[in-house]
């Protein structure tokens, strides 16, 4: 029987289709042992069992034809933690921790302005990311968490169990639907923004997530024009919306913002330098 050593030295085929094929194999062959990975360096001598030489081929051959790791493991780390994944949601991406820090960062300075904790939804949740990671780091902050999918809201609902996270609501539906008028402090999302036929649609990991998660209408900007509209009744005044968007999008989503009457809009770069995320506050009375 091979031994860990050699069965990681013999996932190098996957070279050809993954540029982090030794991460890719670890990640695989620790999911099948159910240990971390350090695991692996620890005990490189010693031999895998029969069956867990199968699962681990198996894996790589699924790998190999383009499945994502976090699929076929059932796990993507995120911000401080790590969540389950399975194919009803988009695997977390690193560019959204992004949205999440400035989250964190214009809900303290609306917290050290009003003083108590704010009101925060995450529209779109999928596995919950974005509302498990600010409802973690902000105790006191009461979040809802809100998604048309009800596979996905199974999965956001388990995270927070699994992670003990007490101060998220989930609720199905459409965007801002469930959302009362001037309730919000914050509104955060991350919807889909890739336009239907768009090339990278067919790359990486993308063929294998959920395209009610990635593709939106209007060259992708259809969600976040939805969103945009539908914060002018839930947010407070002086409240923040905060939505991630395409590399190509910033102006577009900006114009949007200002024709809506937002104010403070603001754009974000990603560690790659592109913009990815914009802010902009609410700064409109509601009538009572
Ligand atoms: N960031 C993802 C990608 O382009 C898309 C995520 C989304 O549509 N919200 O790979």
């Amino acid at each position: 029987m091979a031994t860990i050593a050699e069965a990681l030295a013999g996932a190098s085929p996957l070279a050809s289709v993954s540029d982090s094929w030794r991460l890719d194999a670890e990640l695989l062959l620790a999911g099948v042992l159910g240990e971390r990975r350090e695991y692996l360096h620890t005990w490189p001598e010693r031999e895998l069992a029969q069956q867990q030489a199968r699962a681990f081929q198996d894996l790589l051959r699924r790998r190999q034809e383009g499945e994502p790791v976090a699929y076929l493991i059932g796990r993507k780390a995120f911000w401080d933690f790590e969540l389950s994944v399975n194919a009803n949601v988009l695997i977390p991406r690193p560019e959204t921790e992004l949205l999440v820090e400035r989250a964190l960062e214009l809900g303290d300075k609306r917290r050290d302005e009003q003083g108590g904790g704010l009101s925060v939804a995450d529209l779109g949740t999928g596995s919950g990311a974005i509302a498990i990671a600010v409802a973690r780091s902000r105790p006191d902050w009461q979040l809802v968490a809100v998604d048309l999918s009800e596979g996905a809201l199974d999965l956001a609902r388990a995270n927070a169990d699994a992670l003990a996270v007490p101060n998220i609501q989930f609720r199905l539906g459409s965007w801002c639907e469930v959302l009362a008028d001037a309730s919000c402090d914050l509104i955060i999302a991350n919807p889909p923004y890739v336009g239907s036929g768009d090339p990278h649609l067919v790359e990486g990991s993308l063929p294998f997530e959920p395209q009610m998660a990635l593709v939106a209408a209007e060259a992708g900007l259809a969600d976040l024009q939805a969103i945009t509209r539908q914060g002018t009744r839930c947010l407070k005044c002086g409240g923040w919306l905060l939505m991630e968007h395409g590399f190509n999008q910033s102006q577009a989503v900006r114009e949007l913002l200002t024709e809506m009457s937002y104010r403070h809009v603001e754009s974000r770069r990603d560690l790659a330098g592109v913009e990815r995320m914009v802010a902009a506050q609410w700064m409109e009375a509601h009538d009572a």
